[in-house]
């Protein structure tokens, strides 16, 4: 705590006497790209639920005025990273991604990418596309936090034994975590678990088809990728079924599923990945290879250089828990020499 509001009143210090403007301004930044890693942005109370994955919409309008006001080159991914290996890039480079293709990215921020000018990635993973149901890891966990304030819940029909306790953000994970497993151990297929997903809801108090018919925690449907396609969202590789599994053979079979899925609706040719969760292992890199991938991107915290493996690019995943002024400070460079370096938090798991 301490040492984050040192770090902050370091950073106003900073701004003040000019440091911003002289990193944003350097050779030094010159030499990288900064990629800008997003997942959601609430439909409604997401945000709180996940401040570490969900941004409101306010605060991407905030970060986009940010990227106008400092003059960053806000570059389409491909273009960005063909120039950062050609040592070429403008001043102040910048790519925008956005992780899985939830629906509220159709809703919430492309409207507001499409005002600003900048060019978008998004790296769909397609299978939930394709069932358009609430992503069962993520839906038991939100709906065990909207019902936080009943204490606790008696959720034996779902794998669990005695009482969930739902009043701490530690317990609902582990509630929600087992409810998954539980699933998972049944073999189920995806309208099988939302079918569990409706029951939870309904021991929990909540109205499912209200939650469904918001839309949230879903990924966007094909006509509505298409429609993005159609207007230059650049749509990129993410497996079909967000998980990355340790047998080459399978691992292969995600991505050769999600490129075919993409293909179908928006015509082929992907080559760019990023790991589902952030998570990676170096027995990957030659499997995508393989594949053709060009590029792939962590969740590790960092600038690109040209010196940086390609299939390993580092980025700046956004939260709530940023303010302005930090954000500012990576977006100028600066925060590449005051910030901790740390893997992001998981998405979320495979199911
Ligand atoms: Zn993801």
């Amino acid at each position: 705590m301490i040492k984050r509001q040192l770090r902050r009143a370091a950073l106003a210090t900073l701004k003040g006497g000019g440091a911003f403007g002289l990193i944003r301004d350097s050779a030094w930044r010159r030499r990288r790209l900064l990629i800008l890693c997003f997942h959601g942005v609430a439909l409604d109370d997401e945000d709180q639920w996940r401040p570490y994955l969900y941004i409101s919409p306010q605060q991407l309008e905030r970060r986009l005025e940010i990227l106008r006001r400092e003059n960053c080159a806000v570059l389409p991914l491909a273009e960005a990273l063909e120039r950062l290996y050609k040592r070429d890039l403008p001043p102040c480079s910048v790519a925008l991604t956005f992780d899985d293709g939830q629906y509220d990215f159709y809703r919430q921020a492309s409207p507001r990418l499409k005002q600003s000018g900048f060019p978008a990635t998004v790296y769909l993973t397609t299978y939930y596309s394709e069932l358009q149901r609430p992503i069962f890891s993520l839906v038991c966990s939100y709906m065990l936090w909207k019902a936080r304030h009943v204490g606790s819940a008696d959720l034996r029909e779902f794998g669990i034994q005695g009482m969930a306790k739902l009043d701490s953000q530690q317990s609902r994970e582990a509630a929600a975590g087992q409810i998954v497993q539980w699933a998972d151990g049944q073999d189920l297929h995806g309208q099988q678990k939302d079918q569990i997903a409706t029951s939870l809801a309904q021991r929990l108090g909540i109205d499912y088809d209200a939650l469904r018919a918001r839309r949230i925690l879903q990924v966007m449907n094909p006509q509505e990728v298409k429609e993005l396609a159609v207007a230059g969202v650049d749509f990129q590789l993410h497996t079909h079924r967000h998980r990355t599994p340790m047998s080459e053979e399978l691992f292969r079979q995600e991505i050769r599923e999600n490129r075919r899925r993409l293909a179908s609706i928006i015509g082929g040719g992907q080559t760019h990945f990023c790991y589902p969760s952030g998570a990676y292992r170096p027995e990957f890199l030659p499997w995508l290879a393989a594949e053709g991938i060009v590029s792939a991107v962590t969740c590790d915290t960092g600038f690109a250089t040209a010196e940086s493996n390609r299939l390993l690019l580092p980025r700046l995943v956004d939260t709530s828990a940023r303010t302005d002024l930090e954000f500012e400070s990576w977006v100028t460079g600066v925060g590449h020499f005051l910030s901790r370096r740390r893997r992001a938090k998981l998405a979320y798991s495979s199911d």
